[in-house]
């Protein structure tokens, strides 16, 4: 299911059962919707498959803060060592490394294939001449919802301003 904030910016994805507990208490609408209904003792409604919220909510800028995962990492980064653009073999590397007092978020670090990895090894990007190509920083909202959707919806799509991160997989 995926959420679209009041000003239908893509921001969550979610379950059915969140959609449709959503749509009940009249906080969202559905945009999109899929062939079958949702059924319970009471009630039908069409099955949700874009839903926007009836009211703006401030979540997404907090991205720095999200968990950093390989998978997401690799999608803010396109799917490509960010030293050479090799697409295969992909690791996370820490820009400054660890032992020199590298941080441990999305400004440090980057989707490194892993013969870039090993040879940049425990140098800093001065020390390798490696500088990744394009400045860390925390993803866009949709990353995350790439991460959690693995197979995007068709329905979804033109939503979604990033599709190539998918494509890329
Ligand atoms: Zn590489």
């Amino acid at each position: 299911m995926l959420v679209l904030n009041a000003t239908f910016e893509p921001i969550n994805v979610c379950t059915v059962r969140r959609a449709a507990v959503l749509l009940l208490k009249a906080k969202a609408e559905i945009v999109e919707h899929g062939q079958w209904e949702l059924r319970s003792e009471h009630t039908a409604m069409p099955r949700p498959v874009v839903i926007r919220l009836m009211t703006y909510v401030k979540v997404p800028r907090d991205t720095h803060r999200r968990k950093i995962t390989r998978r997401a990492v690799f999608a803010r980064d396109g799917w490509a060592c960010q030293y050479c653009g090799a697409r295969q073999n992909l690791t996370v590397d820490h820009v400054i490394p660890r032992s020199k007092g590298g941080s441990s978020d999305w400004t440090n670090i980057v989707a490194s294939c892993a013969p870039c990895n090993r040879r940049k090894g425990d140098h800093l990007p001065s020390q390798a001449g490696m500088h990744p190509r394009c400045k860390p920083a925390a993803p866009s909202p949709n990353v995350f919802i790439h991460v959690a959707s693995p197979t995007i919806p068709p329905a979804w799509r033109q939503w979604l301003p990033i599709a190539t991160v998918a494509d890329a997989a």
